[in-house]
């Protein structure tokens, strides 16, 4: 499954869990960014291409 931001082609790697919106699949670059707003989760996807750091 690919990131699910507009125009990321990377492999979604994390589970992103949003207040403010849905919960949505993306790759590490845009997890740790999403990350950074108040009340964001990301969790890992237990069987993801990608691998968690
Ligand atoms: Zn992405």
């Amino acid at each position: 499954m690919d990131c699910a931001e507009d125009g990321c082609r990377r492999p979604a790697a994390v589970r992103v869990h949003d207040p403010r919106g849905d919960d949505r699949d993306v790759c590490l670059p845009h997890a740790r960014s999403l990350a950074q707003r108040e009340g964001v989760v990301a969790a890992p996807i237990e069987d993801a291409d990608a691998e968690w750091p």
